[in-house]
């Protein structure tokens, strides 16, 4: 229990937990403040003195409280204005009884010790972490204040525009490099390093969050790790190791229970080699893989398969993988954490970091001490180059006021600007138009042969069609109603206006799926294999289509870009129906036409 001033009064198994999460160094939970880790360390490290400050006893009354931005398994954060300075805080608020019943005791004590490390000891050019400014309790309640990072989780950014180019992924991952250098050389590990755990504040810079799962190496820790590598090189190279002894061995070292999330965990972490600063860079190599991909490099449906994954070190790249990039990773990606790249570096002294990754050609003209004082590149919507078509970019951004329309000068326009080197056919104006492809019908020898008249036109005028032509027809009417039957589940019985196969690209991998626009509106999309629904684009007024050739297309919502690619080559008519559809729902025009409701699967239906 906390009286009026805050301080803990123990009497119960429940404050005793408390007290403890809060005593890390013997500060209590009151207030970061009165910690200051080891002054000697930080003249060892070329970095700045740790601030002054004067404790100060904080409640939940010195802030108001805003909306909530985020929800942790047993925490929600909460955008908060602190009232005697009018500063924007995140405060991370922990409901006492839930992190006992869940056990994480140890998981907030472990987080509040490293944030008070990381912001005694501040590396000016690596300020790449959220800072603790202070915590406090009431009887029911942790509080962490943290700075604020405006623009939220790196993950969002990245599935927003699909993937990120090169020059955003040498940025970021080299912020996050830094970072790495500096919270290792203070004997931290992560443990979860993912694109969920990097937060990005005003300015674009990144913020390290999230260091429940983190490690404090001891110095008996480190040597541990430095006699397990040795014990290892014996273990290999000794003929005929009694088997009982390795066994009993290896039981012993087994201590590493799993921390961390699957997509992103060290193969060390799964066996039983002991935690090291390389798990993090074997993280890192994930991330970069996955901010020139779109996604991580180890993916499956169950955690178990994606470690199967890890330990046969089983991935691919994708066509487009940038190579620089791809040697990169490839270095970082080694199974032996003593291979992996940075693993024999210094970063020790005032010249230490990780200086063979720094000097990796990927990192060509950066400069790590500047990173925090430069203006972060821009994260465009952006469709990696592969080897079927060039590089697609969108300076989209959701406009205050859409000018609703897609009409035939704004669609000229946009196909000229992308087709301008390309083939004459490009310019076909607009979305009504024949598609560019047009699928090779047979005809009968009764009709009009390569050009030449043929007796059936001279009978009937132009065009005819042949008996085998309306019986085509009709099958193909009888075909689309029962297609039609078999995707109606999906659509929650709506009409369905406009369907077809469409390859949804996310960086540099592509799924198809049976997009269908029903009224509603709504975009449904199903995994035509398996039958099942896996989502829908969200409409909104600020849905927009974005024509880039008769194949590939791109729907900007104000949360993602959707890449898509119509096979067959009807973008043109999918930008067209999408825009009508927007028309009918926001604009003043007249509703979609009866043409489009009365023959929904007339276009790229199959
Ligand atoms: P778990 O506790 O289950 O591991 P978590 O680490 O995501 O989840 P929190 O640290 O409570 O949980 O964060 C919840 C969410 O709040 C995060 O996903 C993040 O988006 C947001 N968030 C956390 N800290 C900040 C911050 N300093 N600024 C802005 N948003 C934040």
């Amino acid at each position: 229990m906390t009286d009026a001033s805050g301080q803990i009064r123990l009497a119960s198994a429940h404050q005793q937990v408390v007290a403890s999460v809060g005593g890390v160094g013997g500060s209590g939970i009151v207030a970061s403040e009165n910690l200051s880790p080891g002054q000697d360390s930080v003249s060892k490290m070329g970095v700045s003195p740790p601030p002054s400050k004067t404790p100060a006893k904080r409640s939940p009354k010195d802030y108001i409280f805003g909306k909530a931005i985020g929800e942790g398994s047993f925490s929600t954060v909460y955008l908060a204005k602190y009232i005697h300075s009018g500063k924007e805080f995140a405060i991370k608020v922990c409901d006492k009884r839930h992190i006992i019943r869940e056990k994480k005791t140890e998981y907030i004590k472990r987080e509040k010790e490293v944030l008070n490390l990381l912001a005694s000891v501040p590396r000016l050019t690596a300020p790449f972490f959220v800072k603790l400014d202070c915590t406090f309790q009431d009887s029911n309640r942790l509080y962490f204040v943290l700075s604020y990072a405006k623009n939220g989780e790196l993950l969002h950014h990245i599935e927003k525009v699909g993937s990120l180019d090169v020059p955003c992924t040498q940025f970021y991952s080299a912020e996050v490099l830094h970072a790495l250098e500096h919270l290792h050389s203070l004997g931290i590990i992560h443990r979860d390093l993912k694109p969920e755990n990097i937060l990005l504040n005003e300015d674009m810079h990144i913020l390290i969050t999230d260091f429940g799962s983190a490690k404090i190496l001891s110095p008996d820790d480190e040597k541990e790790v430095e006699a397990e590598c040795s014990d290892d090189v014996d273990t290999d190279s000794s003929n005929g190791v009694d088997e009982e002894n390795g066994a009993a061995r290896r039981a012993r070292k087994r201590r590493n229970s799993f921390v961390g999330t699957a997509q992103y965990v060290s193969p060390e972490l799964l066996t039983d080699k002991p935690v090291s600063r390389c798990s993090d860079l074997w993280a890192l190599g994930c991330l970069i893989y996955q901010m020139v991909a779109g996604l991580p490099p180890f993916r499956s449906r169950s955690e178990y398969q994606i470690f199967q994954k890890i330990l046969k070190l089983e991935y691919e790249y994708p066509d487009g993988f940038s190579p620089v990039a791809k040697d990169l990773v490839e270095k970082l990606l080694v199974i032996d954490s003593k291979q992996r790249l940075g693993s024999k570096d210094d970063l020790t002294g005032e010249h230490g970091g990780y200086h063979s990754i720094r000097s990796h050609p990927f990192y060509e003209g950066t400069n790590f001490d500047t990173l925090h004082c430069s203006s972060p590149p821009k994260m465009y919507p952006f469709l990696p180059k592969t080897s079927e078509h060039g590089e697609m970019r969108s300076d989209y951004s959701v406009p205050d006021n859409l000018e609703p329309g897609l009409d035939d000068r704004q669609l000229t326009r946009l196909l000229g600007l992308d087709l301008q080197d390309a083939t004459p056919v490009a310019t076909v104006p607009v979305a009504t138009s024949p598609p560019p492809v047009t699928p090779v019908k047979k005809k009968s020898t009764a009709g009009i042969v390569s050009g030449r008249t043929g007796i059936g036109e001279l009978l009937w005028g132009l065009p005819k069609e042949t008996v085998e032509d309306v019986e085509a027809r009709r099958r193909r009417k009888m075909e689309a109603q029962l297609c039609e039957a078999k995707w109606h589940p999906f659509v929650e019985g709506k009409l369905i206006v406009k369907q077809g196969l469409l390859d949804k690209r996310k960086g540099l991998f592509a799924r198809r799926r049976m997009f269908m626009l029903t009224l509603g509106p709504h975009l449904f999309y199903v995994d035509p294999v398996a039958m099942v629904l896996k989502g829908e684009i969200p409409w909104s007024q600020e849905l927009k289509v974005e024509p880039k050739n008769f194949k590939i297309f791109f729907v900007h919502t104000p949360n993602r870009t959707y890449y898509l690619e119509d096979p067959e080559g009807y973008a043109l008519e999918w930008c067209q129906a999408i825009q009508d559809m927007w028309t009918y729902t926001y604009g003043i025009l007249p509703p979609v036409n009866s043409d489009m409701s009365s023959n929904p699967s007339s276009s790229g239906a199959s």
